[in-house]
Parts: structure tokens; C-alpha cells; sequence
């Protein structure tokens, strides 16, 4: 009895395609959309993870692509991929200019086990974000509330415009009576007057007045394009934060914010 119970721990899950049924679509920003999508074999996540689309055309062609999940995982039954439509892009175009209430998409997961944050692993943690790379932090930060965890966050963002800001409204109520929560936008593109944040790129001058606070223990998530992470990670590897403590994704192979 006791070999078979370990045997079933040790033995990976295999990842079975479902058919989901989307139950909801939210504009978020001019070119980002969330769809909320029922899952007819739904499974606890962990925020970070993120779960693979696959598409099949009328010839049999399939492509699929990876969507982070932005839900937190105390939303049992369904999930949320928020998806940054690319002008060239072949799937996100699909997701953004076909797909309505109602529609199935298939997909798999949920997948990954490293860029991941649970409340019990504790903090404190710093966020960094560029674009669309919000959408697995935000899981991160809606977790920890669900979760009732005071975990010190810190949460970097960069953006191109104002109206880009994605999950902007719900960041702005989450801060609100919530001291271990610290959001701070970078806007690199265009600022509304008045404008309050920084205004430029993440650069080391940035990154150091965030991360100092919260000392050299912190864990870092860093998510978006590729030379925001990598030039975020080694920032922060200079400013004496131990590399095991960096986690990074890449969502794609340009663009910035
Ligand atoms: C683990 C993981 C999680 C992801 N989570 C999300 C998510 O939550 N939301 C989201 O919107 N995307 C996410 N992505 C990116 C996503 O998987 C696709 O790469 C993206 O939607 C583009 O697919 P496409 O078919 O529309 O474009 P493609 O047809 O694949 O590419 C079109 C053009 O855009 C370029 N490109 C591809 N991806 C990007 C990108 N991310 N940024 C800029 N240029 C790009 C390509 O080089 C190409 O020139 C994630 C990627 C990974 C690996």
C-alpha cells in the first residue's frame, strides 16, 4: 500500500487537452482582453503558472501557444488568460478578433513549477513587470490577498502609456488599505499630466529605490520581454541579491515596454 501511495507522488501527471468554454471577456486596454474560460476537468493552480492554447484549423493545422494564468487559484472552476493581441501575432489575433461568449478553446495544464509563488513560501518579494508580463504577478498578488497573507510586496511595473496600465483600476483598489502592498508604474512612452511615477525605462537608479527596502532576502519575480528580464535580473544580481533568489519568464523574443 505505502510503495503504491509513493509511486503516485513521484509519477508526473500527464497533461490531458480539454475543451473550455469561455464564460466571459474583458477589455482590459486597447489591445489586451481577458477571457474567463470553464474548464470541464478543472485543477488547483499555482499562481505563476500558466496553461498551453491550442488551435485547430478546418485543414487540421494546429498551433499553440502558452498563456500565464492570471487568476488566482482560490477561483475554483474556471481561469482567466489576459492575452496582449500582437498586430502580426497568429494566435493572439485569433483569441482577440474571433473568439466571443460562449466558444470552446482548447487547452492543457497547468504548467510549471519554477516561476511560481504560493503564500506559504513567504517573502518578501519583489515583482517586476513589463507589458503583458504583469499577467503572472497579478495571480501572485491576488493570491496573496485571497490567501490573507501580509507578505511585504513591492511591485515594479512598466508600461508604454497610462492607457496601457494593465489590471489598472484593480491595482489602485488593491493598494488602497493594504500597506504590504506598493505598486510603482513606469511609464516609458507617454505620461498624462501630472503624472506622478517614473518616466523612463527600468534602469538601476529605479530598481535599487524599489528593491532597498526590502533588503537582500527578497525573492524576485521578474516577468516580460526578454531584455527587460534579463537586463532586471542582472540588476539586480549587481545590487547583491543572490541569483537563487531571481525566478524570470519570458514571454517573447522582442518588444518592450
Ligand atoms: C510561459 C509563457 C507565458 C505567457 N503568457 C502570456 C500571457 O499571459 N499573455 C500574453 O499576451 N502572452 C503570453 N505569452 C506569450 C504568448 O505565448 C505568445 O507568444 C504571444 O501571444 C504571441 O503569439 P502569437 O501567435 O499572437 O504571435 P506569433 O505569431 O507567435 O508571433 C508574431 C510576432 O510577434 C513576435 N512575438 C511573439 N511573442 C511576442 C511577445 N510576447 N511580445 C512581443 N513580440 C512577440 C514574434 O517574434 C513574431 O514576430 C507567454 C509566453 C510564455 C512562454
Amino acid at each position: 500500500m505505502e510503495t503504491e501511495l509513493i509511486k503516485e507522488e513521484v509519477v508526473p501527471r500527464v497533461l490531458e487537452w480539454q475543451i473550455s468554454t469561455v464564460v466571459k471577456v474583458k477589455v482590459e486596454t486597447q489591445n489586451v482582453k481577458t477571457f474567463t474560460l470553464a474548464l470541464p476537468s478543472w485543477t488547483p493552480h499555482r499562481a505563476g503558472q500558466h496553461y498551453d492554447v491550442r488551435l485547430t484549423a478546418p485543414d487540421g493545422y494546429q498551433t499553440q501557444r502558452s498563456y500565464s494564468i492570471a487568476s488566482n487559484p482560490e477561483q475554483l472552476g474556471k481561469i482567466d488568460l489576459t492575452v496582449e493581441r500582437l498586430e502580426d501575432g497568429e494566435v493572439s489575433t485569433y483569441l482577440h478578433d474571433v473568439l466571443i461568449m460562449g466558444d470552446q478553446v482548447e487547452l492543457r495544464g497547468p504548467i510549471g513549477g519554477y516561476f511560481v509563488w504560493e503564500a506559504s513560501m513567504g517573502g518578501p518579494l519583489l515583482l517586476v513587470a513589463g507589458g503583458s508580463g504583469i499577467v503572472p504577478l497579478m495571480a501572485m498578488v491576488r493570491h496573496r490577498k485571497a490567501a490573507s497573507s501580509n507578505v511585504p510586496v513591492r511591485l515594479l511595473y512598466s508600461s508604454r502609456t497610462y492607457d496601457d496600465i494593465i489590471y489598472r483600476d484593480e491595482l489602485d483598489g488593491l493598494i488602497k488599505g493594504d500597506p504590504g502592498l506598493e505598486v510603482f508604474h513606469t511609464l516609458t512612452r507617454k505620461r498624462p499630466q501630472g503624472w506622478k511615477g517614473y518616466e523612463r525605462r527600468i534602469d538601476m537608479q529605479m530598481l535599487e529605490e524599489v528593491a532597498k527596502p526590502l533588503g537582500k532576502k527578497l525573492n524576485a519575480y521578474i516577468c516580460g520581454p526578454t531584455a527587460l528580464v534579463e537586463g532586471v535580473a542582472n540588476g539586480l544580481v549587481a545590487l547583491g541579491i543572490p541569483p537563487d533568489q531571481i525566478r524570470t519568464e519570458r514571454f517573447g523574443p522582442t518588444g518592450g515596454a
